[in-house]
Formats: structure tokens, sequence, C-alpha cells
């Protein structure tokens, strides 16, 4: 019993794991927890290698079965994209009830699923427990990106994001993290993992959530995306988005050594404390050194620095140069991505014009950067981060339901 007990332990932190509340700039925490499920049976996807022998054991497994059972499991899970027991064809059959009882192989259950005429596809998922996050890829010709959720809603409250403004807000566990991923390799039909000719080949932390307010969970699942015998994504595939949790910066570095993306949106301290309300935490100087000492940060591997285009805003000629020399004063390895807004209903703000976004990206260019602008892709299907969950909860489940199958058969 011992090692699901302490399984149990950790999904006890999971659930007095410290959340902010939304709408301070300084978190004051409060728990907001997992629940456990109903069944009392363990999710396996998100567990470590060591963590799912654990969990063996725990169950009363032998040892020296646990270790060759683990092993096996854990390449069916994260290699061949196996749901069920039953598929595992090397492990004893007498063995599959027992483990059907005490264990189970999850996905996040889909909610609604569409698809975008330009092949772009959004899901809204629900976690065990009821809490609603989502998922969108982007199909390019040389690539496919899944936009995966690190959090349910998101405490920043950025002025211009509209997951800042839901009010429930939940860490993601590992397993849901990854899960989006396993869920995303189901639908593109790419089990088992194969180095060439893949769809989905890029991985961005951009869905709902701040990364950084969920480190250990999402540093665990990158751990498992990026595991070669497992989902083998490489970690030059995978970009991690901050809005600027400058202490965390360098753990990232450290402990993920993923790509960084840092939302920096404007130059000044008066606006950026206006669209961003943590710079009033963290400074731009204070964000631009810590990307700066960012590790393995060199002129291959850039650090993208998104900067959303809003009208009369952020978007002036002054704004562009002053964003070259800051850029060029910390002297970093940067790219910037120029993201036309994308409006939602009561956003208090206006996309720039298409003329004002090129004569900005001009500007930048001129001064030795790269900034293209980004694409606005799936804007048929609900466009901006976080607007999927709010149209769905006007819909009835019923017809949710139905919406779901409906375009799940359109996919083949
Ligand atoms: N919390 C992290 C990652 C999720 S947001 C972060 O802020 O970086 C991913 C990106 O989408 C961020 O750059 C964010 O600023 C941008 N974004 C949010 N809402 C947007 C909108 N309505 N239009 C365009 N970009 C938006
Ligand atoms: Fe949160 Fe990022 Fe949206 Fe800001 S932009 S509210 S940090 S998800």
């Amino acid at each position: 019993m011992s090692a699901i007990l302490r399984y149990g332990d950790a999904m006890q932190t999971v659930s007095a794991a410290l959340m902010p509340i939304p709408g301070h700039i300084d978190p004051v925490p409060v728990p907001r927890g997992v629940q456990p499920r109903p069944d009392g049976r363990v999710d396996l996807i998100g567990l470590t290698k060591d963590q799912l022998r654990e969990a063996l054991l725990s169950g009363g497994m032998e040892l020296k079965q646990a270790k060759l059972r683990s092993k096996q499991i854990w390449h069916w899970l994260y290699n061949r994209g196996a749901t069920r027991f039953a598929d595992m064809t090397d492990i004893a059959k007498a063995q599959h009830p027992w483990l059907e009882e005490r264990f189970v192989i999850g996905r996040p259950e889909v909610v609604e699923a569409q698809v975008s005429s330009d092949g772009t596809r959004k899901w809204l998922l629900r976690s065990a427990d009821g809490q609603d996050y989502e998922m969108v890829f982007i199909p390019d010709a040389d690539r496919g990106t899944l936009c995966v959720s690190s959090q349910v809603g998101c405490t920043l409250n950025c002025r211009f994001c509209h997951t800042g403004t839901m009010r429930l807000v939940r860490n993601l566990t590992a397993g849901e993290i990854v899960g989006q991923v396993m869920l995303a390799r189901d639908s593109l039909g790419e089990w088992p993992s194969q180095p060439e000719g893949r769809m989905l080949t890029n991985i961005v932390m951009m869905g709902m959530g701040e990364p950084l307010y969920n480190f250990d969970a999402v540093r665990d699942a990158l751990k498992l995306v990026m595991d070669g015998d497992g989902l083998a994504l490489s970690k030059r595939r995978i970009t991690l988005s901050t809005s600027g949790v400058v202490p965390m910066m360098a753990r990232a570095g450290a402990e993920i050594g993923v790509n960084l993306a840092v939302s920096l949106h404007a130059v000044t301290k008066d606006v950026r404390d206006e669209l961003v309300p943590l710079n009033k935490k963290y400074g731009i100087e204070e964000l631009l050194q810590a990307c700066a000492d960012y590790p393995g940060a060199n002129n291959a591997r850039r650090i993208t620095f998104e900067y959303v285009m809003l009208k009369d805003k952020n978007d002036s000629d002054a704004d562009a140069h002053e964003l070259v020399r800051l850029l060029r004063h910390y002297d970093l390895p940067a790219k910037v991505n120029l993201i036309p807004f994308n409006p939602w209903p009561g956003a208090d703000y206006e996309c720039s014009t298409p003329e004002r976004i090129r004569r900005f990206s001009d500007i930048v260019f001129e001064g030795g950067i790269s900034a293209p602008v980004r694409t606005p892709r799936g804007r048929d299907i609900d466009a901006a981060c976080g607007q999927l969950k709010t149209a769905a909860e006007k819909k009835s489940r019923a017809q949710l339901d139905r919406e779901a199958e409906e375009k799940f058969a359109a996919l083949g």
C-alpha cells in the first residue's frame, strides 16, 4: 500500500498546493486542488518511470516483476499510445484484470472539437474533476504545432487576454499536461512514436495559464514529452512562454531547457504595467536581464519576444525603436513575434491596422532583429485563447456532445 499512499500524498500535495487568487499582482495563496478520482484508481499518465514502478509495488506487485512491468507499461503508454492494458501483448493476460482494478490510462475528456477552414483544430477538454481547458493544433507546410495549456484559467489578468478574465483557476497536473499531447497524437493517428514524418512536430506552452506558476507539473510533463523512449520530442522543438515570472526563469532554463518565449508586449513601464500587471512586480529591466542570463540562449537558439499589436497603445514608431534599443542594450539573441490582437467581446483594445503592423515590423527588422507578423489562425472557430471555453459555457451539454461527435466524424 505504501506507494499508493505515496502517490496519494503527491495528490494531496497538489490539493494543498498554494494557488494565487486572481486579480492580485502579488498573488495571495489559497488552496485549490485536484479532486482524487471517485473510483480510487490511479491514473498512470503523468508518472515518471520510477513513479510507475512505485505504483505497481504499492499494489502489491513483487519488486522484480514491478521493475520489468513498469518498463513495459511505460513503453506502451508513451511510445505506443496504448489506452488499454488488454492491448499490452507482452504482459501476461492474467495480469490485465489486476492492473485494471488499480489503474487507469487517462485521456482528457473532449467536450468540444472544432476544425477551422485553415486546418487549425481546437479542443475544449475536461478533467476528471470537471475543469475545462483548451488545446489547439496548428498545421503548417513543414511543421505542426500543438499549443498546450498549463492551468485552468490564469491568475495574472493581462488586460488584453481573455483567459485572464476567468474566475476559476487551478493548476493542471503533469498528467493533464502530457495528456494533451497524447490526445493530439491519438487524434492525428501518430502512434507509435516515430522520428520521421510526424504531423505534430512542435509544442508551445502558450495555451491557458502561466506555465511558470505551475512549474513542477510543467517540468515533469515536458520531461515525459522529451523522453527519447517515449513521445521523443526534442527540446529544440518545445517553447515555453512566460509573461515574465522572473524568479522562475533560471530554473526553467536549468531544469527544463526548452526554448523561451517572453510576452513583452510593451516597452515602457506605464504601458506594460497596464497590459501585463505582473510588470509592477518584475519590471522590464529585470525581465530582460533574466533573459540575458537564460542558459542556452544564443544566436542559433534565440529568445522569442511576443508583442501583441494594440491600436494606439503600443504600436508607434517610437515603440518600435525603443524595442530595438532595449533588446540590443541587453545584447539579447532575440526574435520578435508580432501578434495581431485577437479581439474578444468586452475587450478594451483593438488590433493595430495592417499598415501599422507592417511599419512596426520594418523598423524592428531595420534594427537588425527579425520581426515576423504572426498570421492569425483559426479565426473562423472561436479565436483568442480562452474563447472556446466561454462560448461552450453558453451551450447545453447535449448540444456539445452532438457537435463533438459530428466534428470527430468529419475528422475521420
Ligand atoms: N501565460 C503565458 C502563456 C500563455 S498566453 C504568457 O502570457 O506568455 C500565450 C500568448 O498569447 C502570450 O504572448 C499572450 O500575451 C498572447 N495572447 C493572449 N491573449 C491574446 C489575444 N487576445 N490576442 C493576441 N495574443 C494574445
Ligand atoms: Fe495569463 Fe498569459 Fe493571459 Fe497574461 S497573457 S492572463 S499570463 S495566459
